[in-house]
């Protein structure tokens, strides 16, 4: 684990030789390992050459595709730290990035390089803007390629080095840039791989985002680190998610639940031969027990595994084991990996350590929690106590068997007369609905100042007749009193970030 990242991952990429590592899922274009090891060399050289040295920032600005594993790892290889992007940020987002981290590069694709050209105008600071494929004016990484320049040799500490600089995912609050280093990334890879472990010959679909922790770590350096294939999808689309699962024989998918409602309730899932899935992992906001079992159900799975982390814990720390999908209780983000400590304590007495069965805070300790947010050391010490405690400000439990399990963020809990309602349960149970597409809870509230339950809920194409009370009843048929939902809007979306989370306080600055 004390390699830097780009030798972590690709450690391995000579030996895994003409094995496919990268295929576009649009085209078709496909990168053997030896080429991965080779054009990323090719293209760390050229960047080095044109100025990228050690502890630089360089913002990576693109939707998924083949080239962004080669410039990510160019770029570490080059001494740089990495921000990754929203492809869809606009330019005074990108710009917010590119000052906060203090970027000098960029990497981007021809069709947002307007869009990175005027981040780096507000911004200042930015020496050049590479484009991964090509762009009159712009050096790419195509032309890299030809490069003959000395491959760089920068020494890399990875205990104290960053390698990415991911923002999180801004559901609470704005995105705050996490300092991860080599060592961090690289020594929960190395916790992660026994428990799920992917060969050369499984193939992955990348479709959740590289520039998200999540998706950086399961379907782009996990899967490369082992020799397996992955295929690159630009966004979520249903049709070509189903379509490329089809004629790429795609082995398994890490989703978030969003794409679990999908599988689990679209019509369109039935018109595709998804025969060669084995299984399923969602992650990053949470699932329903019911939901996933609907999933699993239909497509004649085994129980869809979930896992648990944020960018400010390298990510993971919770895991159902590939082999272990059919014994793990329903529900259940999975069991701690090893080298990590965990405690939960209770809300109201921070001090107190809770037992099985005990709902409170879960905080974490363990060699994969994060150097530190990025310029603010108060939000950092907020975040990690005297002790090395990371304090994930999400609520959990744990059973006997030492499985876990995630109730929702101790932010999001709605406080109804002394009473704690979590709102992803609540949605889970509105998402049971037949004539309910999707729905999202908040807390609002009532003429006497009463925090209450509010749903906004969309209806399914077919249920424009589905009343507020109606909504109303079938909940309250369902729960103890205090969690009945008080209030109904209908919407045509859920608000959701990249990573699959609903953002709360989108509704919550509409009411
Ligand atoms: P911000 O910190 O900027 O408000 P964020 O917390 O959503 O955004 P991420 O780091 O992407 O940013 O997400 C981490 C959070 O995702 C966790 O704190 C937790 O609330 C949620 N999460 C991750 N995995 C799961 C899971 N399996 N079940 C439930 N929630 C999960
Ligand atoms: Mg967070």
């Amino acid at each position: 684990v004390d390699l830097p990242i780009h030798e972590a991952v690709l450690g391995r990429a000579a030996e895994f030789g003409a094995a496919p590592a990268l295929i576009d899922g649009t085209d078709g274009t496909t990168l053997t390992y030896e080429q991965v090891d080779r054009f990323h060399r090719r293209v760390a050289a050229a960047l080095a050459e044109a100025g990228v040295a050690k502890g630089d920032v360089l913002a990576l600005h693109s939707p998924n595709t083949v080239a962004f594993p080669l410039a990510f790892y160019a770029a570490t290889r080059a001494g740089a730290s990495v921000t990754t992007v929203h492809p869809l940020a606009t330019a005074e987002e990108f710009a917010k990035q590119l000052g906060d981290a203090r970027a000098r590069w960029i990497v981007t694709v021809s069709p947002l390089l307007d869009t990175a050209r005027r981040a780096a105008a507000l911004a200042g600071g930015v020496q050049e803007i590479f484009v991964c494929d090509s762009a009159p004016g712009h050096r790419s990484l195509i032309d890299m390629l030809a490069s003959t320049a000395p491959e760089p040799r920068v020494a890399v500490d990875p205990a104290e080095d960053v390698a990415a600089l991911p923002y999180s995912s801004g559901t609470t609050g704005i995105p705050k840039g996490v300092m991860l280093t080599h060592r961090q990334i690289a020594t929960n890879l190395a916790q992660l791989h026994p428990l799920m472990p992917a060969a050369p010959g499984d193939r992955v679909l990348a479709v959740l985002p590289f520039f998200h922790i999540y998706g950086l770590t399961a379907l782009m350096n996990a899967p490369l680190r082992q020799g397996a294939t992955v295929v690159v999808l630009p966004r979520f689309d249903l049709e070509q998610f189903l379509a490329a699962i089809q004629n790429h024989r795609i082995t398994g998918l890490y989703v978030a639940p969003p794409i679990i409602l999908a599988l689990a309730k679209h019509p369109l899932v039935a018109e595709y031969d998804l025969s060669s899935l084995k299984y399923i992992v969602s992650a990053a906001a949470p699932l329903d027990a019911k939901l996933a079992a609907a999933c699993s159900e239909r497509l004649g799975l085994p129980p869809v595994g979930q896992a648990y982390g944020m960018t400010e814990l390298s990510p993971g720390t919770h895991v159902v084991p590939l082999d272990a999908m059919r014994e793990a209780p329903p529900g259940t983000v999975g069991k701690l990996i090893a080298g990590t400590e965990m405690r939960i304590v209770s809300l109201d007495d921070p001090g107190k350590d809770l037992g099985p069965g005990e709902s409170g805070e879960i905080l974490i300790r363990g060699p994969q929690v994060m150097k530190g947010y990025l310029g603010r050391p108060e939000a950092t010490a907020a975040m990690i106590d005297g002790d090395g405690w990371l304090h994930t400000g999400d609520v959990g439990h744990v059973d006997e068997g030492g499985w876990l399990f995630v109730v929702d963020r101790v932010k999001e809990l709605i406080k109804y007369k002394g009473f704690q309602v979590a709102p992803a349960e609540l949605e889970a149970l509105l998402l049971t609905h037949p004539a309910i597409g999707d729905a999202a809870v908040i807390g609002a509230h009532d003429q006497d100042g009463n925090e209450v339950p509010h749903a906004y809920v969309v209806r399914q194409p077919h249920a424009a007749g589905l009343s507020e009370n109606e909504i109303m009843l079938y909940v309250a048929e369902r729960v103890a009193p205090y969690k009945r939902i008080r209030r109904v809007t209908f919407i045509d979306g859920v608000p959701r970030a990249a990573s699959g989370k609903i953002l709360r306080r989108e509704l919550r600055d509409r009411s």
